[in-house]
């Protein structure tokens, strides 16, 4: 049986990462966006996966979407909510619009994508619900006090829904993945990024695919006894 998977910010960055490898898993896969139309044009000529544009903050926007996505594919079986953002600040200088441009994306986005297809999945007791959150939602960072709530309450989600869909054969589980180079890393200073990789025990950023990889496993129907749990990937940085 081949198995659907949608993707948010699925075109660019670990999303992508992730969408190739569910791909290349045997999954029909979906990849959504927010509005990088040409990284997203790109992503669809080069690996042949579908791409869906919407905002994750929008609770309307997101049951349209899953309905088109459904049209085409069939019934998602896997959600990864990997859309997120960061809107950095001291928290003396953050602003009421930074707060909550986070929190709708990183933590609504994942309740506004995970509530429309919650039913189908809990009908034919089948489905995995994967979110990224970060290490920065595990410990905490300078000048991230929205960016580390919303992921910390991504785990909270995680493990509450875990009990609530394990009965209908439903797993939700996180990935904590550490400094990644994609795009939200690199926009960072240089000098900033140095001082982040003598942080990391590896001693280097990690790859995308690094993530991805968790993520298919979780995917995979040999991960059915894993739920609630978090998937920390981090070069040893920090352990919980
Ligand atoms: P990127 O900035 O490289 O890509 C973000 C993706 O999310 C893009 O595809 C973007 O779409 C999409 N997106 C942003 N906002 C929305 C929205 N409102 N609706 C739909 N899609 C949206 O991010 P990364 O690949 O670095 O990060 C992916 C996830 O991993 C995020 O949740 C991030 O917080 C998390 N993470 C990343 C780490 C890292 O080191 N990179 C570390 C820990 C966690 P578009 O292309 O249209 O802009």
């Amino acid at each position: 049986m081949t198995r659907t998977a949608l993707v948010t910010g699925g075109s660019r960055g670990i999303g992508a990462a992730i969408s190739i490898a569910l791909k290349g898993a045997g999954y029909k896969v979906a990849a959504n966006y927010a509005g990088n139309d040409e990284a997203a044009q790109k992503f669809k000529a080069e690996t042949g996966i579908p791409v869906y544009k919407w905002s994750v903050a929008e609770y309307d926007a997101c049951a349209d979407g899953i309905k088109k996505v459904e049209a085409d594919l069939g019934p998602i079986d896997v959600l990864v909510n990997n859309a997120g953002i960061t809107r950095d600040a001291p928290f003396h200088k953050m602003t009421p619009q930074q707060w909550k441009e986070v929190i709708d994306t990183n933590l609504s986005g994942v309740f506004n994508m995970t509530h429309p297809l919650w039913n189908g999945m809990r009908e034919r007791k089948f489905g995995r619900v994967i979110t990224i959150s970060s290490i920065n939602g595990q410990k905490g960072q300078f000048a991230q006090a929205n960016y580390s709530a919303s992921k910390a309450g991504d785990l909270g989600f995680t493990k509450a829904l875990a009990q609530e869909g394990a009965r209908a054969g439903i797993t939700v589980n996180a990935v904590c993945p550490g400094y990644i180079a994609t795009d939200m890393v690199m926009a960072v200073p240089e000098k900033v990024r140095e001082s982040i990789i003598a942080q990391i025990p590896v001693g280097r950023l990690g790859e995308a695919d690094e993530i991805a990889r968790c993520v298919v496993f979780l995917a995979s129907d040999g991960a059915g006894f894993i739920t609630g749990s978090t998937i920390s990937a981090n070069g040893g940085q920090f352990f919980v």
